[in-house]
């Protein structure tokens, strides 16, 4: 059976329309290129940064992310890969950022939050990023977006970056800006972070936890963490229909993007990316692939 899903490691599934669905991968550092591209990862859907900002005593630097990140973007280039910009709070502590103790971590100064307030630490991110995308087809996007003023200030210091890149001299390319939908007020205003973001990506681990206000961590709340509920496939319906109005692509990055009784769901709903651990990727290709030949 192993060698019979072998056979989909450079299979594409393309919708009836023409429509490339990626399955991608979900990584944390760059160990894992390789696996992910050996189970036939079209791309990245989410490289979780908080790796690189926890594994050492001080922040990165510029060049270090530069460096990581344009490895990835040419690793898996034309296709997409698309990098998350630091998402830690409260719970994820890193060295070089004072958090105070929160009442609720998951509500709190995490995300876009943090990173908007402290430009000293996003700027190099930002600017990392810019200098990387020459390398491929790289993307960002936003966790924990709750407001559209988020994207837009975000954008306001990418332009910020690009004229300082463009003044020192340092090559440097555009990239896409999306928007993670993972708070129910990015759902409920889906329609108008359509109009600003270049893409959405479902966060269905933290959506379910705020849908069903049930924390992620909490064993004795883990039965109400099911994104199977009405409540959260309806939140995710609401997002990709925003997201199809617009025009936009939208994917999904949480754990259920792998789900296989979900799975012929999403594609129904339009979602055109799937990202997950390299470990699901194979079979989920071989899913997607027989759903949409039989479409
Ligand atoms: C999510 O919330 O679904 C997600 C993909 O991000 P993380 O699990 O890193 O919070
Ligand atoms: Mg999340």
């Amino acid at each position: 059976e192993r060698a019979a899903l072998k056979a989909f490691r450079t299979a594409e599934p393309r919708r009836a329309d023409g429509q490339l669905i990626h399955i991608a991968a979900n990584l944390g550092s760059l160990d894992e290129i390789d696996v992910a591209l050996e189970a036939g990862a079209m791309g990245v859907g989410l490289f979780r940064t908080e790796l690189l900002f926890m594994r050492h005593m001080h922040l990165p630097s510029e060049d270090m992310q530069t460096e990581t990140y344009a490895k990835l973007a040419a690793a898996f280039a034309p296709h997409p890969v698309i990098i998350r910009t630091l998402d830690v709070g409260g719970d994820k502590p890193i060295a070089g950022i004072d958090f105070v103790e929160e009442d609720n971590p998951f509500l709190g100064w995490r995300g876009i939050r943090m990173c908007l307030d402290r430009p000293d630490i996003f700027k190099p991110q930002l600017r990392a990023l810019l200098r990387a995308a020459v390398s491929g087809n790289l993307k960002v996007m936003l966790p924990m977006v709750s407001r559209i003023e988020e994207l837009r200030l975000t954008r306001a210091l990418i332009d910020e970056c690009k004229a300082e890149l463009t003044q020192e001299g340092h090559a440097h390319s555009d990239f896409e800006l999306g928007v993670m939908i993972e708070t129910p007020a990015a759902v409920f205003s889906a329609p108008l972070l359509a109009r600003e973001a270049a893409f959405f990506s479902i966060g269905t681990n933290d959506l379910t936890q705020y849908v069903m206000a049930a924390d992620r961590l909490n064993p004795a709340v883990a039965a109400l963490n099911d994104a199977a509920h009405p409540a959260v496939m309806s939140a995710i319906a609401q997002a990709a229909a925003a997201a199809r109005e617009a025009g936009i692509e939208i994917g999904m990055c949480g754990e259920v993007a792998a789900r296989e009784d979900l799975v012929p769901r999403f594609l129904e709903m339009g979602l055109t990316e799937l990202s997950m651990s390299p470990a699901s990727i194979l079979s989920v290709k071989k899913q997607v692939c027989e759903l949409l030949e039989n479409e």
